[in-house]
């Protein structure tokens, strides 16, 4: 049976709080009272105080949605079927409640009776050591152990920095041979698309102080996160998280932008996902009051804008684009979000002008870009200088990653410690002379011509991390 996005986040808040759950709304991407982490990525992440018990949980049982951000995953984006930088996570939580055995079997009856999908396409994954897990599938559910799949600690164990962790149990989804890589021993926990997994079932037991010291809880906690996005993937059957049918509707956009068709050509192909899924990264990221900048979470915010950017040009698509495809994402989710909404006004600004800057040095960086390739190949050199990539980044506003991604379409890199040693050398000279940047490392005099308030309500709004600290 077909069920859209926002159906499916329904079910699994609604089974959820019949077993006793309280629903509660999507916390902001950008952490509370947490200098561990630049955004949010994942359901449990703003839980963190619940767990920890350094705050009274409103409920034993709390069921959410949360908005998530993965930068770690950047690079995945386009390539992978499965991976977006900006997702949903369905998540059941138990504070000191219920344990292994509630969680595991509503894992599964959601996904089985629930949503109906084929139990013989499921496979889970348990901790090398966590033998009740592997008990409670194998005996409780009846899942023959030949199924069931025992991965170590890169893979099932969940932690992030510092703070609650534990053993996992992740379920994986055969989506048929087609999605394959096709090597010889591709199976659950292979990289391909094949069999992606869909959930990850935390049996939260240690506290990690951030120095790898554990200690056992004395309230075990239950924490999951199941992306939206894939299953609506394999509920709906689609190739991707990008033909999901939320976020096809805005890849539409792009292709009518663009003038072309999804599904025609691979590079093409990869600029549509990579425009589809950072435009919608931007758009949340500055409903929740993040601004671009040239430090932390706002130069994570610009590194998506300008990448998406270059993409669209990429596309052959002219002029800015991207406010008016946030315009898009913004009527497809403010049911979920309304945030989204009331801070329309400011999104269509923020993205506007930020594109409107990229736009001025843009196609000239690329020329450059292109005159220093020339003289690349002309040495035989496969290795653009710190010095040059450098001279991108300040005079044609090209974070590195996007210069790195450019040279190796082209079989080329960059010399990054070159790039390092140059930044170095500039934030010195910068910072005996630092007068148009305000603390947070913002450029002042970009927003200047925003709106006065839009600076303001950033900084009182945002908490420093330890890395956007200049
Ligand atoms: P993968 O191994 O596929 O990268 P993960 O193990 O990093 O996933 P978890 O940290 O276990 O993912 O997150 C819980 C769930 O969130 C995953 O099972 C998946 O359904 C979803 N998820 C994780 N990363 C992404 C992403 N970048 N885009 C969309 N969904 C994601
Ligand atoms: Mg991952
Ligand atoms: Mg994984
Ligand atoms: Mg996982």
């Amino acid at each position: 049976q077909y069920r859209g996005v926002n159906e499916l986040r329904r079910m699994f808040l609604e089974f959820f709080e019949s077993k006793g759950h309280l629903a509660m709304k999507s916390f902001s991407l950008v952490p509370h009272n947490d200098n561990s982490l630049l955004l949010i990525n994942s359901g449990m992440a703003p839980l963190k105080p619940y767990f920890t018990g350094q705050e009274i949980p409103p409920r034993k049982r709390v069921t959410t949605c949360q908005k998530c951000i993965r930068t770690g995953d950047i690079e995945n984006i386009g390539k992978t079927a499965r991976h977006g930088t900006f997702f949903e996570m369905l998540g059941n939580f138990s504070f000191g409640d219920y344990f292994k055995t509630e969680a595991i079997h509503w894992t599964w009856e959601f996904l089985t009776d629930v949503v109906g999908l084929d139990p013989d396409r499921l496979y889970p994954s348990v901790y090398l050591d966590d033998d009740e897990a592997f008990g409670i599938w194998n005996r409780e559910i009846g899942i023959p152990a030949e199924r069931i799949f025992k991965f170590g600690k890169e893979d099932n164990f969940w932690e992030h920095g510092s703070g609650p962790c534990g053993p996992c149990s992740e379920v994986y989804y055969d989506r048929g041979e087609a999605f394959g890589c096709g090597k010889p021993g591709c199976t659950v926990g292979c990289d391909c698309d094949r069999y992606i997994e869909v959930w990850n079932n935390v049996f939260t037991q240690f506290d990690n102080d951030g120095h790898g010291h554990y200690t056992e809880l004395e309230h075990k906690n239950i924490d999951t996160g199941m992306g939206l996005e894939r299953l609506a993937v394999v509920v709906q059957g689609v190739d991707s998280l990008f033909t999901v049918d939320t976020n096809k509707a805005l890849l539409d956009r792009v292709c009518e932008l663009a003038h072309t068709e999804y599904q025609k050509d691979h590079e093409t192909d990869v600029s549509l996902r990579i425009v589809t899924d950072h435009v919608k990264s931007c758009t949340f990221m500055i409903s929740d009051g993040i601004m671009p900048s040239n430090e932390g979470r706002g130069y994570v915010l610009r590194r998506l804008l300008r990448r998406a950017a270059r993409h669209g040009r990429k596309l052959g698509i002219e002029g800015r684009f991207l406010a008016g495809l946030s315009e898009t994402v913004i009527e497809l989710s403010k049911d979920g979000y309304p945030e989204l909404e009331e801070k329309q006004a400011m999104i269509f600004k923020v993205l506007s002008e930020e594109e409107e800057k990229f736009n001025k040095t843009i196609d000239q960086g690329l020329s450059i870009l292109g005159e220093m390739e020339d003289e690349m190949q002309k040495t035989g050199n496969k290795c653009l200088s710190g010095a040059n990539a450098f001279k991108l980044y300040d005079t044609y506003g090209f974070p590195l990653d996007l210069t790195k991604e450019i040279l190796e379409e082209r079989g080329c890199t960059v010399d990054e410690d070159g790039f390092a040693a140059a930044m170095k050398e500039q934030k010195e000279k910068a910072r005996k002379a630092r007068k148009t940047t305000n603390y947070m490392g913002a450029d002042v005099t970009v927003y200047q011509s925003i709106d006065p308030s839009v600076t303001t309500e950033f900084i009182g709004y945002d908490r420093l991390t330890a890395d956007s600290r200049v």
